[in-house]
């Protein structure tokens, strides 16, 4: 017979990893989290850059932590450790490398279906946040120009002149970081900024004004082309700079199509509907963490989300 779980977690983030502990702390036993990633957190390994400042108020948005989990201001490494540790604390069922490719309710019991497997649960979280799919340019990325570009900071090393694409505040996390080891321009097709919080803004403008790094503010990019295995960079103004590396950060979209496939419903506005206890209209779904915010989504709030769902999942019982 195959097992059925308490709870099945979907996504290996801040937001599964406050869902697994809540709920082993406050008595639902059988839990299993499905990650897609080789680990947990592919969102801070993948985007935050080595050594980042992980701030617990993100962007300034103060967040008192309602759950078990004491989670403190640090870098992207202490972080990581100590979300190690809180899973290493716990004896939780982990599958990684494993995508959920869909969600189906029969009767009382969901089938949570992966490429190799099938689950049963009671409940299922949905937390896999929104960087699962970046957004990408409209216009054509050359193939062989591929190597040299990013959509996060993976492949990103130092001493390389580099084009950061996009005027949010992950850009520009990302352009302060690059430009300590590499020469950065940061590329934002509107002439100012909207997007970006008082601390990043300041220190764009003082790098900016220190030569630190570049701004090249109100263009935008028209074709990329490859020049002796370097990307060829075309802006709209007539002007074109040979780069190492282009990085986009435009951002991520929710995978709606997914959502879709798991039984999650949207609204005219094209936003899942949940309720103020993060449950989907189907009785025993929830959404948490980036996914259930509309922007400025934080650790913080990933975790908060968690644990109110764990004491609703266990006031039903
Ligand atoms: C550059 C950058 C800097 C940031 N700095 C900070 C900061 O200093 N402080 C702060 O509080 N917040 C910061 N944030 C925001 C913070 O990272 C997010 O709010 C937080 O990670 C959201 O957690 P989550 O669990 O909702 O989603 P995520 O962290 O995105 O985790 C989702 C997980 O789900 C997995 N997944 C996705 N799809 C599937 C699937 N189908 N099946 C299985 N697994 C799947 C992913 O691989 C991923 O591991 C930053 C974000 C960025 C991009």
């Amino acid at each position: 017979m195959q097992q059925i779980y308490d709870l099945v977690i979907i996504g290996g983030g801040p937001g599964g990893i406050g869902a697994t502990i809540e709920a082993k702390l406050l008595g639902l036993d059988k839990i299993l989290i499905i990650e897609r990633g080789n680990n947990h957190s592919q969102t801070i390994r993948k985007f935050y850059k080595d050594n980042k400042r992980v701030d617990k108020d993100y962007k300034g948005k103060v967040t008192e932590l309602t759950g078990s989990i004491d989670f403190k201001d640090g870098t992207k490494e202490s972080t990581l450790d100590y979300f190690d540790q809180l899973l290493d604390n716990d004896e939780i069922d982990t599958e990684f490398n494993s995508e959920v490719e869909k969600i189906k309710k029969d009767k009382d019991i969901f089938q949570i279906i992966t490429a190799r497997a099938g689950y049963m649960s009671k409940n299922v979280i949905i937390a896999i946040g929104t960087m699962g799919k970046p957004n990408k340019p409209d216009y054509k990325i050359p193939p062989s120009l591929r190597p040299r570009i990013n959509f996060n900071l993976d492949k990103c090393s130092s001493s390389e002149k580099l084009l950061m694409v996009g005027g949010g505040n992950s850009a520009a996390e990302y352009a302060i970081e690059l430009s300590k080891t590499n020469t950065v321009t940061l590329n934002y097709r509107r002439d100012k900024f909207n997007r970006l919080n008082e601390i990043n803004e300041k220190i764009i403008y003082e790098y900016n004004g220190q030569e630190k790094l570049r701004l090249r503010m109100g263009t935008d990019i028209e074709l990329l082309e490859n020049d002796k295995g370097l990307v060829k960079v075309n802006f709209n103004d007539g002007y074109y700079t040979i780069y190492d590396r282009v990085i986009y950060a435009i951002g991520g979209t929710t995978p709606i199509d997914f959502l879709k496939l798991c039984g999650i419903s949207f609204d005219k506005n094209s936003k899942p509907e949940f309720d103020d206890n993060f449950e989907s209209k189907t009785k025993g779904l929830y959404l948490a963490g980036d996914i259930a915010v509309q922007s400025g989504g934080s650790i913080a709030i990933a975790l908060n989300h968690a644990r109110h769902i764990i004491e609703h999942i266990l006031k039903q019982r």
